[in-house]
């Protein structure tokens, strides 16, 4: 049995990543190029910030997600 705050905490460690970590569309993502023009990136995009990232907002491959 899964408690609330089981199913909470599940939940969050879920949202704060972006959902292409395990498998980069493109290049072009900051955990892919990982230079030091990226880092900075990485960090904030590739983690709970994810939404917020132009790689993501204009992935077409969302259907790999589903
Ligand atoms: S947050 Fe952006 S750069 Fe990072 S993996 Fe997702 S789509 Fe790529």
């Amino acid at each position: 049995m899964v408690t609330m705050m089981e199913n909470k905490t599940n939940v969050d460690s879920e949202m704060r990543l972006c959902p292409y970590l395990k498998k980069p569309p493109t290049d072009q993502c900051y955990c892919v190029k990982l230079d030091s023009g990226s880092v900075n990136g990485m960090l904030y995009y590739c983690g709970r910030n994810f939404h917020e990232c132009e790689i993501y907002k204009s992935c077409s491959c969302t259907r790999d997600l589903k």
